[in-house]
């Protein structure tokens, strides 16, 4: 009696329940363990289930054969192997596969290596499947030395137009960052079909060629939502968000219906240009898809959120969500300090803690930023000791850059002079250049001259330190010091950052620069601010010339002072937008003092939310206050 055995072929999945007994003469009990038949783990207990088969006159084709195979394979020099395939008689190549495939999709992929290596001295030759699989292996480990063995065997026997196996190999190369290889076998295809496309296209994106990647998806003749959505994300990846939106209206238009990947690519890229409209409609459109379970998505969602200033919809998702990551408390943590909501910052911290979710860098960062944006000098201490000693976190140079600038804005610059002389890793320009701010708050001539020192040489060229340590100067009226400061960074050659602001208004985003008067509406901006500006003295708003560095009249001081970006949006803002609706700006710099004094005022005269996103953070302007208390 042989019972047949299915063999399975290498793409069916296989399962191997246990055969019934139905026949079986023996009483159960006087055969020893039969489950070992079928659930042996090592060369012994194989042994011990061929000697049951034997001893029970049952056939040892009755054994599950691919493990067979993983356990004979894996075992030098274990002849059982040759022996039970030799005695089945099948071709052996099937049994190879079965186990190669289970192994490349398991836990253990290494594995399918050995194993491969093992059959190629059993003298067996590998087919395409073999092939597929240990690539796939490859894939997995970016194993490019193995890789380069089965590519060997690809055109030794004649695969080179199976498009699976080149494809396979394109995406390995590319993986590795072996783009020559990838582009070569790209070339030499006699056919290509859509994923050798898109495997180019994601890796060259990956790569950050996004021109590259955008030039081979150009030159495809039919394009899938996959070549569409690598394209977006690539565009994403390499800072293009202009880019991957237009890519993605373009995408909408040829009629495709974006998946989870491409919703969260462009979400991305609404929190980058902070094109809330557009935002929004992907949620709907996320939600009417049933794409609100996805974890990622709702984390994109948060994120976009947050950073176009919306924080009561970035709570909503947060709400929400059924399942979350470390990623979504993060991203709310941080979130609710950029926005300057500290204690809800914190609490959120607690109530994380308490639902057993563990910390890691990205959300010490976020309540780190919410202390110190609060001026919460005792709570961010204990954060930052917290980190090490309870959760085994090292600081990087952020946390302490946070340390930093808690410290030096709150006043205690011997202590932020002590942490950045005694911190582990080199401080960079960011931490002194936080040290610099607070010596300003602090009108500390000295220790702004040693943090200028510093900067000197880590950050020559960065207009901003120059500008502030003139302020420091000019403020401590030491005007020879400050022309000199302002000399020097002339003579240095360093180039003032243009400031520019961006304002969204029915779809369409509006930039505008400072003393801009080449806008098609500048004259109507510049007559409604001069009308604006007479109600805003009334308020008691007094222009704070002081951040104006150039030598000018007092009076053209003021002027410059009034074209200032925000303020150009601002204006623009309120004369193509309904009374009451909440305008958002976004700033490429820190908003100045002067902007953030008249920003408050107007919020009252006009009876508006004004929502602004500089460098660091938001300030959420209403009623003649702002969200950040004025501590940024
Ligand atoms: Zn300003
Ligand atoms: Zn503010």
């Amino acid at each position: 009696m042989l019972h047949s055995i299915c063999l399975a072929s290498p793409l069916h999945n296989s399962h191997f329940p246990p055969p019934k007994f139905n026949n079986v003469q023996t009483p159960t009990s006087q055969i020893p363990n039969t489950n070992l038949i079928y659930h042996f783990n090592t060369p012994l207990e194989l042994k011990q289930a061929i000697t049951i088969l034997i001893k029970t006159n049952k056939p040892l084709t009755l054994l599950p054969l691919p493990r067979v195979a993983s356990i004979c394979a894996l075992t030098p020099n274990f002849p059982f192997a040759q022996q039970i395939f030799n005695y089945i008689n099948q071709p052996q190549i099937p049994l190879w596969n079965t186990c190669l495939r289970n192994l490349a999709e398991g836990n253990n992929v290494i594995d399918a290596i050995f194993l491969f290596h093992q059959m190629i001295s059993y003298n067996v030759v590998p087919d395409s499947f073999t092939c597929s699989f240990v690539l796939k292996a490859c894939v997995h480990l970016l194993d490019i030395y193995n890789g380069k063995i089965v590519h060997g065997y690809v055109e030794k026997l004649g695969f080179q137009s199976n498009l699976v196996l080149i494809n396979a190999l394109i995406h390995l190369y590319g993986s590795c960052g072996a783009m020559d290889d990838a582009f070569q076998l790209f070339d030499k295809m006699p056919q290509r079909d859509i994923v050798s496309w898109n495997i180019m296209i994601t890796q060259l994106a990956k790569k950050g060629d996004v021109d590259g990647a955008f030039e081979l998806f150009s030159r495809m003749q039919e394009r899938n939502l996959r070549s569409w959505t690598a394209m977006i994300t690539g565009f994403v990846h390499c800072g293009k968000a202009k880019e991957a939106i237009r890519l993605f209206i373009e995408m909408e238009e040829m009629g495709l219906r974006a998946n989870e990947v491409t919703v969260v690519a462009v979400l991305a890229a609404c929190a980058d240009l902070g094109e809330l409209e557009l935002g929004r409609r992907i949620h709907e459109y996320s939600n009417e898809s049933g794409f609100r379970r996805n974890v990622h998505v709702c984390n994109t969602l948060i994120d976009m959120y947050i950073k176009c200033g919306c924080l009561e919809a970035a709570k909503y998702v947060f709400e929400e969500m059924k399942e979350r990551t470390i990623i979504s408390w993060s991203a709310m943590i941080q979130g609710l300090a950029m926005h300057g909501q500290a204690d809800e910052a914190l609490e959120l911290f607690n109530e994380m803690i308490k639902s057993g979710m563990r910390p890691n860098e990205v959300t010490f960062l976020g309540i780190l930023h919410a202390c110190s944006h609060m001026g919460l000098i005792n709570e961010g201490r204990e954060f930052f000791a917290s980190m090490s000693r309870d959760y085994k976190i090292s600081p990087q140079i952020e946390h302490y850059g946070c340390m930093v600038d808690l410290l030096s804005r709150a006043g205690l610059l011997q202590d932020a002079y002590e942490l950045i002389t005694s911190m582990p890793i080199k401080p960079n320009a960011v931490i002194w250049g936080s040290f610099l701010g607070g010596c300003k708050i602090q009108k500390n001539v000295e220790m702004a001259e040693e943090a200028m020192r510093q900067l000197g040489i880590l950050d020559p060229f960065n207009d901003g330190y120059y500008i502030i340590m003139s302020n420091i100067y000019a403020e401590a009226k030491r005007w020879e010091d400050a022309a000199r400061v302002r000399k020097l960074m002339k003579d240095r050659g360093v180039k003032k950052t243009p400031g520019w602001s961006t304002i969204t208004i029915a779809g369409g985003t509006h930039e505008f620069v400072a003393g801009d008067d080449n806008h098609p509406q500048a004259e109507e901006i510049f007559k409604r601010w001069d009308k604006l500006l007479e109600q805003m003295r009334l308020k008691g708003y007094v222009p704070n010339t002081s951040v104006v560095l150039l030598d000018m009249e007092e009076s053209e001081k003021e002027k410059y002072l009034y074209r200032h970006s925000e303020k150009l949006a601002l204006v623009f803002g309120l004369m193509n937008t309904k009374s009451g609706e909440t305008i958002r700006i976004m700033k490429n710099l820190r908003v100045c003092e002067d902007c953030h004094a008249a920003f408050k005022v107007i919020s009252g005269i006009v009876e508006r939310e004004i929502v602004v996103r500089d460098r660091n953070r938001f300030h959420c302007f209403k009623d003649g206050l702002c969200s950040c208390k004025d501590y940024w």
